[in-house]
């Protein structure tokens, strides 16, 4: 409460102070019926103040489940949700104080946008000089100001996503959840507003959780992405390290594109696969060495064995395919084990290659990754 002693804040200090709350998740199940298997299977996951933590998988992994027993909207089976410490697994989720942004909007028709951005701030009481300050400043957030009396069926789906940002920041949440919010967008729109997201996250400070399962945008936008299959997180990082140090076959496929070689590690530094035996650097992976990874940037074609530097790991494939995209060609490659591998070349070396060339795909030793299945 404001008594009339308190200064008020000076008019240029921002109104919406949204500080970044930390989430933990301790062994969190949900079972949605007895016969099915369990749509969240014992997830663990610390997610920072003011960290943007990105949920990815596929459909129907559990991201969507899991991001509603964190708002409040669906009760875990076992297991705890914790805000700054505080046990909210039972917390109604009007009490939690999280903003939440779906991907169909989900406006009032009827309300203006600023009586949609006002929304939370009614239910929360708050004076109406108030309310109307929280709701220019976060109007300005995302670029909407002078947008006040339009409603939402005169404004295109990127500025009605941005209607809802705004709603959802307005009164100074703890954490922000965004399930899918550029899904229903097309792609140069879904661009200009993940940039929008991305700057609304470093100018406020807030916690992000965001689930997509789309990976360019998880790539782009996180400080860490946790990846989901079958309801559990089968990896944790930032996108470099996911990227370049995959612990797993799964991680490696979903995240980026990659060629994996199935063979054997037949000694600490020898993999074997079908008559070749590669170098296996000192740093191989986390992985069990069930399989080897290289990664396009990584993967370089040769003629001959003879144009191969030497110490370089090599395997014989055919080019099946050449794409011009603007800044690289990408090559696609077929292995004599039926492997499918791609590599990428940027313009200015030129691809000589064609369909149908034999060529030596090479690496060195030290950019490949080991992992498990
Ligand atoms: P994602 O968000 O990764 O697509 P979800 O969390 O929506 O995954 O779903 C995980 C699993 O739980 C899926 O098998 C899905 O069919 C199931 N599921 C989700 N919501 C319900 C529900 N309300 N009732 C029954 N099963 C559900």
């Amino acid at each position: 409460m404001t008594s009339s002693t308190t200064q008020q804040p000076a008019p240029e200090a921002p109104a919406i102070n949204a500080a970044g709350g930390r989430v933990e998740l301790r062994d969190l199940c949900k079972r949605y019926g007895n016969s099915q298997p369990p749509a969240v299977d014992h997830v663990d996951l610390d997610i920072e103040p003011g960290e943007f933590l990105t949920l990815l998988g596929p459909s129907g992994s559990g991201k969507t489940t899991t991001l509603n027993m964190i708002v409040g909207f669906a009760e875990p089976t076992s297991g705890a949700v914790r805000l700054n410490g505080r046990d909210i697994t039972r917390t109604p989720p009007h009490k939690r104080n999280f903003g939440m942004v779906f991907q169909n909007y989900a406006l009032f028709p009827h309300l203006t946008v600023a009586q949609n951005v006002a929304f939370p701030l009614r239910e929360r009481k708050v004076p109406a000089a108030e309310t109307a300050r929280l709701v220019g400043e976060a109007l300005e957030l995302v670029d909407l100001a002078g947008m006040d009396d339009r409603r939402p069926h005169e404004l295109s789906g990127g500025q009605q996503q941005r209607v809802a940002l705004a709603r959802a920041v307005v009164f100074s949440p703890s954490v922000l959840l965004l399930d899918e919010p550029l899904s229903a967008l097309d792609r140069k729109l879904r661009q200009s507003l993940q940039r929008e997201i991305k700057r609304l996250h470093d100018e406020l400070g807030l916690t992000f959780v965001f689930v997509t399962h789309d990976q360019d945008e998880a790539m782009t936008l996180s400080d860490r992405i946790a990846i989901f299959d079958r309801g559990r997180i089968v990896a944790l990082g930032t996108p470099a390290d996911l990227y370049h140090r995959p612990t797993s076959r799964f991680v490696a496929r979903f995240l980026g594109e990659s060629t994996v070689f199935t063979g054997r590690r037949s000694a600490a530094d020898v993999y074997e696969w079908l008559d070749r035996r590669w170098r296996v650097a000192a740093q191989a992976g986390e992985g069990d060495g069930q399989a080897v990874v290289v990664r396009p940037e990584r993967l370089r074609v040769a003629a001959d064995e003879a144009s191969v530097p030497s110490g370089d790991n090599t395997a014989d494939a055919t080019v099946t395919d050449v794409s011009f995209y603007g800044t690289y060609h990408r090559i696609e490659l077929a292995f004599g084990d039926g492997t499918v591998g791609c590599a990428v070349l940027p313009v200015g070396v030129p691809a000589t290659v064609t369909p149908g060339t034999r060529v030596v795909a090479h690496w060195r030793p030290e950019d490949q990754v080991l992992v498990s299945e």
